[in-house]
């Protein structure tokens, strides 16, 4: 199978690559056009998958392709932008057909799970590499970016926190669950599933947002130096899934919670304000802490105590990468 019949088959011809708003010219030509409207700014994000660094050689291919597209599709909902499409550059060993397939149907799923359309990308050959850069919409001025969290605000998660941490040693193979507890987290892990109705919601009300994908403390770090604020976290307020609840004791589910990567809910800073009326509209508003003047990122028990340095380890954790890196101790 050479390479236009490898690009036309699994790719061109997939349900996710046909026509769609927004998309003038799609996959066949050298370049792919989109249209904006005017008033209306591109969001732009890149991420890149390694095979060994960012997913184990075991790995599915059709979890592969589900994963890599949301992960990358999650940047545009922390931007509060609205989906258009995304390229894929597609870098392999060989040209597997039922890899390629499986493959390919995960990402189509996920692609229409999140309304995105498949525009071009390139075919090479060498390790499994997957590129997949997203491009979505944003009202001229209305993203939300890391930089506006104001003193006195809250910050907010939009989902519970730990699950993909959680399962990365299932994930990994190193143990097992029941059914009960593995299947939901698993699920987390393979199929997270990008909030963009959730971010296109906060543009106006949040002032600062990202979403979670080093770990929250590791991440809020960002807000905290991109706003030039001190974010107060209370430990007892991180919401925590059911199956994380019930399957890892409670000091182990909050280090998920704090250091574990790979969530991709979003986390994000608001006045205290908007939080009952977000809450009423149905969205998935947890309050976990506040914004104060300062510095850094600080962990609190409920009692509003600083936790003693021995808690704070979990800094250690924080900002360590994917942590499927740990697979490989790179
Ligand atoms: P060029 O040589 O002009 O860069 P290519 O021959 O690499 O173009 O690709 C031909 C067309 O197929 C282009 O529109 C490109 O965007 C698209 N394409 C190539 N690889 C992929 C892929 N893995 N997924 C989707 N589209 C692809
Ligand atoms: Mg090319």
């Amino acid at each position: 199978m050479g390479e236009f019949e490898l690009i036309r088959r699994y790719f061109a011809a997939a349900p996710c690559a046909q026509p769609g708003e927004g998309v003038v010219q799609g996959i066949g030509d050298d370049c792919a056009l989109l249209a904006l409207a005017a008033g209306e700014q591109l969001a732009v994000s890149t991420d890149t998958l390694v095979i060994g660094v960012h997913f184990p050689h075991t790995c599915d291919a059709f979890l592969l392709g589900q994963r890599a597209l949301a992960v990358a599709t999650s940047d545009l909902a922390a931007m509060g932008a609205a989906p258009i499409g995304f390229t894929l550059a597609l870098t392999l060993p060989q040209a597997d057909a039922d890899w390629l397939q499986a493959f390919a149907t995960g990402l189509n799923q996920m692609a229409q799970a999140c309304d995105m359309r498949l525009i071009g990308g390139d075919t090479t050959r060498g390790p499994l590499t997957l590129t997949v850069t997203v491009f979505g919409r944003v009202p001229a001025g209305q993203a939300l970016t890391r930089a506006g969290a104001q003193v006195g605000d809250v910050l907010c998660v939009g989902g519970p926190l730990g699950d993909a941490a959680a399962a990365l040693p299932l994930v990994l193979n190193q143990c097992t669950a029941p059914a009960a507890i593995a299947e939901p987290l698993l699920a987390r892990y393979w199929a997270p599933e990008p909030q963009l109705a959730f971010g296109q919601a906060l543009r106006g009300k949040a002032t600062a947002a990202l979403d979670i994908s080093d770990g929250l403390l590791a991440d809020c770090g960002h807000i905290a130096l991109a706003s030039k604020v001190a974010l107060h976290i209370e430990r007892e307020r991180l919401p925590l899934s059911p199956a994380v609840a019930a399957w890892l004791p409670q000091e182990k589910a909050w280090e998920c919670a704090l250091s574990g990567g790979d969530d991709y809910v979003l986390a994000f800073t608001v006045a205290q304000a908007h939080v009952a009326q977000l809450q009423r509209d149905g969205w998935p508003v947890t309050v976990i802490g506040r914004v104060v003047a300062g510095n850094g990122v600080h962990l609190l028990d409920s009692a509003g105590h600083s936790l003693a340095p021995s808690s704070r380890g979990y800094l250690h954790f924080g900002g360590a990468g994917d942590s499927t890196k740990q697979e490989n101790g790179t």
